[in-house]
């Protein structure tokens, strides 16, 4: 059997979790199944690193940027292959660009093209482990491109798509995929299965646990893959393509992203290519915009109108300025911004079919005192925006209506 492995950060953060991760692979290569491991930089190795690169420099060149941080992986290769050797198991380390992991050119976010697994292929014919550094892969000129934050996800799965294997199992420090942070939520419920459209909402509204570019890449090649940990031996959470019964229940999970903003443009004047003026310089300035609001206020209606809309925080501020700068040609009163706000988003593929959640969700909220700013839907999502403040008390709120305890989330 061929099997892909990946540990994260803190599954390999001192050299005792990389002794314990040797001993699982040790396990599977004793049964003579064929074994690549992909492995993160150490954990706060990475955030270490950009850390002392803007120490120097505001806003450090990112092809350097990718030079400096694939150092983190490469450091966890090479103790991984050390590990093994000293359990007497012939291991071979690979850096990305020795994988044959080929990416596009955009540094710090490059795209995997193709991977050719020519020399893992070699190692692993003679019965070596490979261990192949994640996050990380090089352009056709050779030079050293990531994939961005929690890149080696989609290393792993990528390195299971092109080399066919039999098992995918992605390591890390909780016990696979829950209702929801089980770090925010303590009585969070693990989940036996997935789908990837359920993954993929959850991964790209907050829950960090996968990068929601893996999952993306997972569903367009079929690759199934486990979610579990690395400290103990309980089985975790399979994601895998929607299967019919996955409908039965109506919210699979409930995440949370601390890291939106907020402007509100005021008395815009009320006439088509308004909010297209605003919203093309945003998309000209490369922000994205997540929820938007229009609405017209009484003493507003008819002549102009009131608009609202999320970004990332770190765009806050260019955001505010790009927008300042056509404040004359479009013609509005004011701009105000707002940080302190969370997004919360109950996701679920049973809301295709089931109604009344919407209801069951601002209730849960109303019930708890907590104000709805903004609200957003999908086919199989709802995301509210709420105060900052408010937002773990309207997650745990979310979770009790949901989830009430004793539940079976997986019948
Ligand atoms: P790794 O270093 O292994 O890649 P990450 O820190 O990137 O691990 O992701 C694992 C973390 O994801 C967990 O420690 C947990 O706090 C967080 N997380 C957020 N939402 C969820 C969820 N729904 N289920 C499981 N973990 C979650
Ligand atoms: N080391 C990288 C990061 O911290 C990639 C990863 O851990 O997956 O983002
Ligand atoms: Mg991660």
């Amino acid at each position: 059997m061929l099997i892909v492995q990946k540990y994260g950060g803190t599954s390999v953060a001192n050299p005792e979790r990389i002794q314990n991760a040797a001993a699982r692979v040790a396990e599977y290569w004793e049964k003579n199944d064929s074994v690549v491991v992909v492995v993160s930089a150490m954990s706060g190795v990475t955030d270490g690193l950009i850390k002392m690169a803007h120490s120097l420099i505001p806003s450090p060149n990112r092809r350097e940027m990718d030079v400096l941080l694939a150092t983190g992986e490469q450091t966890t290769i090479a103790l991984m292959a050390l590990a093994l050797h000293a359990r007497g198991i012939p291991a071979t380390s690979l850096t990305g660009a020795q994988a044959g992991i080929k990416t596009d050119r955009a540094h710090s976010r490059a795209k995997i093209k193709n991977i050719s697994p020519t020399k893992i292929r070699e190692c692993l014919s003679q019965g070596h482990v490979v261990i192949v550094a994640g996050f990380q892969g090089e352009t056709d000129d050779r030079m050293i491109t990531t994939l961005g934050r929690g890149g080696s996800d989609l290393s792993a799965i990528a390195l299971a798509a092109a080399l066919k294997a039999d098992l995918c199992q992605i390591y890390t420090d909780v016990d696979g995929v829950f209702t929801a942070d089980p770090r925010l939520v303590p009585n969070a419920i693990k989940l036996a299965e997935i789908s990837y459209d359920e993954m993929l909402e959850l991964a790209s509204l907050g829950a960090k646990v996968m990068q929601s570019r893996s999952i993306e890449f997972a569903k367009k090649f079929e690759v199934v893959f486990e979610v579990r940990s690395s400290m103990n031996n309980k089985p975790g959470t399979i994601v895998k393509e929607e299967t019919k019964s996955m409908e039965d229940v109506i919210i699979r999970g409930i995440s949370m992203d601390k890291n939106q903003a907020k402007l509100t443009l005021s008395r815009v004047p009320d006439k088509p290519g308004s909010a297209a003026n605003v919203f093309k310089t945003l998309g000209g300035a490369s922000i994205s915009v997540d929820m938007i609001i229009q609405n017209n206020s009484p003493e507003t209606a008819k002549s102009a109108t009131d608009i609202s809309f999320t970004v990332d925080k770190p765009n806050l501020k260019r955001a505010h300025d790009v927008l300042l700068g056509i404040k004359g040609s479009i013609g509005f009163a004011g701009l105000a911004e707002d940080d302190q706000i969370a997004k919360i988003s109950i996701v679920g593929v049973g809301m295709k079919s089931h109604s009344g959640v919407a209801a069951l969700m601002f209730g849960a909220l109303a019930d708890a005192g907590i104000n709805i700013i903004m609200i957003s839907t999908s086919e199989i999502k709802i995301s509210v925006i709420v105060e900052l403040e408010k937002a773990d008390e309207a997650l745990r709120a979310l979770h009790a209506a949901f989830f009430p305890v004793h539940r079976n989330t997986n019948p």
